[in-house]
């Protein structure tokens, strides 16, 4: 199995914080449903590693602010609030997440 490391730096886009995701088993087969929850800006794809259906919902965080700089900040940054799935962020669970929203870190083979 490939072993992959993190390189880069946070640049501050804020991008990460304006989405969530879900891993659920099932997606919409009804055309018509995926039709609708599209048109709600959610999108489907396939997680290679546990085969389930990535469910990604566009919805910015309530914590997320920006400077006059239009660099992003968390209100909870520093403090124990702030969910330890951020403080962690980004793992390499959440690879393909960020390289969706071009996030300034990247992932290499070592
Ligand atoms: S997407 Fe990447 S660069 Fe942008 S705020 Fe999140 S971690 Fe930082
Ligand atoms: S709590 Fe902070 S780091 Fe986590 S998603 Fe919200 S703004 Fe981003």
């Amino acid at each position: 199995m490939k072993q992959f490391k993190r390189i880069g730096e946070c640049k501050r886009c804020g991008r990460c914080c304006t989405y969530f995701t879900l891993l659920l088993k099932d997606s919409p087969q009804e055309p018509d449903l995926k039709k609708y929850f599209e048109l709600h800006g959610i999108t489907f794809e396939k997680d290679e590693r546990t085969q389930q259906t990535r469910w990604i919902i566009p919805l910015k965080c309530k914590m997320l602010e920006y400077d006059e700089n239009r660099l992003a900040s968390c209100k909870l940054h520093g403090t124990d609030k702030k969910p330890l799935i951020c403080r962690n962020a980004p793992t390499l669970k959440e690879k393909n997440n960020h390289e969706r929203v071009n996030c300034a870190y990247k992932w290499v083979i070592k």
